[in-house]
């Protein structure tokens, strides 16, 4: 058979957090592909497996994972093991807050909310990561990706709780590095521009939040989601073996101002 060529050529990656195509899992997956890579996508629950099912994807390609349990990570990992041996990374591009926690002051912001945000935000990339090495899943010289964005770092209108996940989940990936890297596992993430995809619509003010974003890249056009896949790709091949505890700006320049 003729040998796929690619940066990821021969390489098996889990990739978690595709809700639609205009998810930046599904933009990483495609990418992932695009460079020779297999994918085994995991899904939170029934309702995200249907969907999943109506992008054309087969039930042999995935898996059920619910970020927030640590035994559905486990079954998951259990079953990617089982039907894929090693894998040579995962993206993890998944985050949830609930709505009241996204808009207007983060004095609004409650204890369960802002506990929510961080176990389904940021806990979730240590708890997948630790159980993908206790499980003996990652091959050697994987890579882990998340997704990121800049309401970490400042204070960006109606991100608020989130960004203090972001932030949590950014200092996550330097332990993690930290820590993967004495097994040879590498951790980075990428801090996307803004895009519309169905947990920006959760924003409050969402269509300004983009057009912000959008008014802040250097040539006044939006990242897309094939940008961010190719960056992911990278950072998932070993053209990317130097990098680890990274948080790379995927975002047109936004950064900047
Ligand atoms: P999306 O809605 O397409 O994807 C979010 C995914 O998180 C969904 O597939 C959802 O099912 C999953 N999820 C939520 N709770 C879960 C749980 N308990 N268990 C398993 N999965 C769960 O939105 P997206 O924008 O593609 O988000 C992907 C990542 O990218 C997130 O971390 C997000 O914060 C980050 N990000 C997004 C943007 C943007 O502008 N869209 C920018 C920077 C970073």
């Amino acid at each position: 058979m003729k040998k796929m060529a690619g940066i990821l050529a021969g390489k098996k990656f889990l990739v978690m957090g595709v809700a639609n195509k205009r998810s930046i899992a599904w933009g990483c997956a495609e990418q992932i592909k695009a460079q020779g890579g297999e994918v085994v996508y995991s899904y939170q629950n029934d309702r995200l497996e249907k969907r999943l099912l109506k992008l054309g994807l087969a039930e042999e390609e995935m898996v059920e994972c619910d970020v927030a349990s640590d035994e559905s990570i486990d079954a998951a990992f259990d079953q990617v093991k089982e039907k894929f041996g090693q894998i040579d990374g995962l993206v993890h591009a998944v985050a949830f807050a609930p709505k009241n926690e996204l808009e207007g002051s983060i004095l609004n912001s409650s204890r369960e909310g802002y506990l929510t945000a961080q176990n389904i935000s940021s806990y979730s990339l240590i708890a997948v990561a630790k159980a993908a090495q206790e499980k003996e899943l990652l091959a050697p010289k994987a890579s882990i990706v998340t997704l990121t964005f800049i309401g970490s770092e400042r204070a960006i209108s109606n991100y608020n709780t989130m960004g203090i996940a972001k932030a949590a989940l950014e200092s996550s990936v330097r332990y993690l590095a930290r820590d993967l890297g004495k097994t040879g596992s590498r951790v980075n993430a990428i801090s996307a521009g803004a895009m519309k995809t169905l947990a920006v619509t959760g924003i409050g003010g969402h269509k300004d939040l983009l057009e912000q974003s959008r008014s802040l890249t250097v040539d006044g056009v939006n990242v897309s989601l094939e940008e961010v896949g190719n960056c992911c790709a990278f950072l998932l091949s070993d053209l990317s073996t130097g990098l680890t505890g990274d948080i790379i700006y995927v975002d047109k320049g936004v950064h900047l101002s």
